[in-house]
């Protein structure tokens, strides 16, 4: 059985406009031990989806559907106060996109720390909690004696650290990662990712990895799920998401992605903007950025299929993968694609796909 179990989730933000559907119809599961990268967009619903899970989110936020089984456990059903008590550090812990924002400024971080680990664990003594505590400054390369400084006098990326301490001080089954690493410089980087696995290890728990970045993804994850417009349009196995993806929003993010294998790689960008979330519309919420986009991308919302098991992929011309991945790696098929233009896509068609198959477009440019 899996550690986490999340059926159909949707929660959703009241605002002025109405509902904001952040995350809007989404199931993933996630076994003992495993990492889940989920990468997407700015605004695609990754943190929302990792917030559900512990309902650490705002007060406009609600879940209005779906179920996530943590252990055996219906986690939607507890209440905030059994989910403190029972699930939150100790069994499911976060890691937050804006680590500063994690910590209380009126209380030192170390005494934060020896208070959750105090909280939780029965018969902890103050000074084994501290001594703990500045173990973990240790290995994630903070002065321990920093653990009396105050939030406001940490720098970003060693709040960024020290909220990682936080999260793996009482060996969690479940780390929730949101961008843990985007704050911090590209030396240190490596190195705190390298510091995250070998915690993760010791403690042996599973990990949902938030990142922008593809590379951080293909090196940390086992699977990874590819988030778009509030839903998971795709996901599979790491190595299958890199090199052989089949969904076209997946296919253009690893377009924009360096390949530092690949000298002579041009990146090129998805134009247009991510949809709507208030009033997404029927329809693939991908279909008016999409190259490939045809008249049921427009109208019918695509289920996800499975294609080899275990890869999902929510899109309707997923099965001409030969095609759809030759000409995604044309720049002409993103720079002629007529943004949001229904008419254009229907009528003309972007890429002329009339009788074409994968042989036939092979290598050829798909903008005429
Ligand atoms: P990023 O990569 O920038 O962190 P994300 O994928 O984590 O983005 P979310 O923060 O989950 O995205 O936001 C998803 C959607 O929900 C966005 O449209 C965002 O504007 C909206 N949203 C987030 N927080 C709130 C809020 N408190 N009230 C209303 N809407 C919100
Ligand atoms: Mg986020």
């Amino acid at each position: 059985m899996s550690l986490l179990e999340i059926r159909d989730l949707k929660t959703y933000y009241r605002a002025d406009g109405g509902w904001v559907r952040a995350t809007d119809g989404v199931s993933l599961s996630i076994d003992r031990g495993e990492t889940v990268g989920l990468v997407g967009e700015s605004g695609s619903g990754k943190t929302t989806l990792a917030k559900s899970i512990i309902r650490l989110f705002p007060d406009n936020a609600e879940i209005h559907g779906g179920s996530i089984d943590y252990d055996g456990t219906e986690i939607t059903d507890l209440s905030d106060k059994e989910l403190r008590r029972r699930i939150r550090w100790q069994e499911i812990s976060m890691i937050p996109q804006n680590a500063m924002n994690g910590f209380d400024p009126v209380y030192t971080v170390g005494q934060q720390i020896v208070q959750v680990i105090r909280h939780h664990e029965e018969g902890v003594s103050k000074a084994d909690a501290r001594d703990r505590a500045r173990d973990l400054f240790d290995e994630l390369g903070i002065e321990p004696d920093r653990i009396d400084d105050y939030p406001h006098q940490f720098s970003g990326g060693m709040a960024q650290r020290a909220m990682i301490a936080l999260a793996l001080a009482l060996g969690p089954s479940l780390v929730l990662a949101d961008e843990p690493t985007t704050a911090l410089d590209v030396v240190i980087q490596d190195r705190i990712l390298e510091t995250i696995k070998e915690k993760q290890a010791e403690i042996d728990s599973a990990m949902i990895m938030i990142t922008h970045d593809m590379s951080v993804v293909s090196e940390t994850c086992d699977r990874i799920a590819v988030v778009y417009g509030g839903r998971i349009v795709e996901i599979a196995d790491a190595r299958t998401i890199i090199t052989n993806p089949r969904h076209p929003y997946t296919l253009g993010l690893r377009n924009a992605f360096p390949d530092i294998s690949d000298d002579d790689q041009e990146l090129i960008s998805i134009p247009g903007t991510p949809p709507d979330l208030v009033d997404p519309g029927e329809g693939c919420r991908f279909a008016p950025r999409c190259p490939f986009a045809e008249e049921d991308c427009w109208e019918i919302t695509p289920e996800p299929q499975e294609y080899e098991p275990g890869h999902f992929v929510e899109c309707h011309r997923a099965d001409e993968i030969d095609y759809l991945q030759s000409a995604a790696g044309e720049k002409s098929t993103w720079q002629d694609a007529t943004t949001g233009d229904r008419d254009a896509v229907v009528d003309g068609g972007i890429v002329d796909t009339s009788g074409a198959d994968a042989t036939e477009t092979e290598g050829g440019s798909a903008d005429e």
